[in-house]
């Protein structure tokens, strides 16, 4: 079976850089027709740029995650453009790291607004279009330290173990309505967000990874394709791990 995603709309947050940019590229080699979303509007033109000069179909939409309008005029925006919505990939997060005892409630509040809230703005926004469509495919970004915690990130796993209880509750509610609902937990994937993170902690964090190297995004992405593609029409409420078995 070939896969091809001619004339499906998907739309990304956070698609300025990193694992969201990729997946939005990989979507757009097979065909699709991507609205890209980012609150960082320098990096939402360089992205344009790239899919002007490549001739993809797209339309950039900034968005802040955590705006509750912003997130609603997205998703009117799609469907005025577009007429519908296939695929929806909440991507869009941030760190702040620091251990329990240091945090700061706007370290907290920041990463719980752009991880959890923001998945949980533009799901709710989608899915009245995905009902009315009786079709629809939610894949949502966590990490494997939503499964397994991980020293140094409270907010961020928490946040993370989040997205997966709302994906799996999202799931079993959309599911008479053909929608589906699936969770991507990436392990250490380089990127500018794991960029800043020192050679020690790398070179850790690599030892621990039984294939022995980091991810890239475009492992990422090609999870992204499969769980949006028909191969997957029967998988939903999942949690795939994209972490070279780090996490079993
Ligand atoms: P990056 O920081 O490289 O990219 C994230 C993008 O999201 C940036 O363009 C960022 O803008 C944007 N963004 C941040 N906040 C908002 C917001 N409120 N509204 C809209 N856009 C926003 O991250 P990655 O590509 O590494 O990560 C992507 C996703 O994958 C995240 O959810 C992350 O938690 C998850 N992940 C990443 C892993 C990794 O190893 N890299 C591992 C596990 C999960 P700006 O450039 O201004 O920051």
């Amino acid at each position: 079976m070939e896969l091809n995603f001619d004339d499906k709309v998907v739309v990304i947050t956070g698609a300025g850089r990193g694992i969201g940019r990729t997946i939005a590229e990989r979507f757009a080699e097979f065909g699709a027709i991507l609205i890209l979303s980012d609150y960082n509007q320098e990096s939402l033109t360089d992205v344009s740029s790239y899919f002007t000069e490549k001739q993809y179909s797209f339309k950039a939409i900034p968005c802040d995650v955590t705006n509750k309008d912003q997130v609603n005029q997205l998703l009117e925006q799609t469907i005025e453009y577009f007429g519908k919505i296939d695929v929806l990939i909440n991507n869009a997060g941030i760190t702040r790291d620091t251990l329990l005892i240091r945090m700061k409630d706007d370290q907290w509040d920041a990463v719980l607004n752009t991880n959890l809230k923001g998945v949980f703005l533009t799901t709710r926004a989608a899915a009245k279009h995905f009902m009315k469509q009786r079709f629809g495919k939610i894949i949502n970004i966590s990490s494997v330290v939503g499964i397994t915690g991980n020293a140094g990130q409270v907010n961020y796993s928490a946040s993370k173990a989040g997205v997966i209880g709302f994906s799996k509750s999202v799931a079993q509610e959309l599911a008479s309505r053909n929608v589906t609902v699936n969770v991507i937990a990436p392990g250490f994937i380089e990127t500018e967000m794991t960029q800043v993170l020192s050679e020690s902690v790398k070179e850790n964090f690599i030892n621990k990874i039984p294939l022995k190297r980091a991810g890239t995004p475009k492992d990422v992405a090609n999870t992204a394709i499969f769980l949006a593609s028909p191969l997957a029409d029967y998988i939903t409420g999942q949690v795939v791990k994209v972490d070279g078995g780090m996490v079993m």
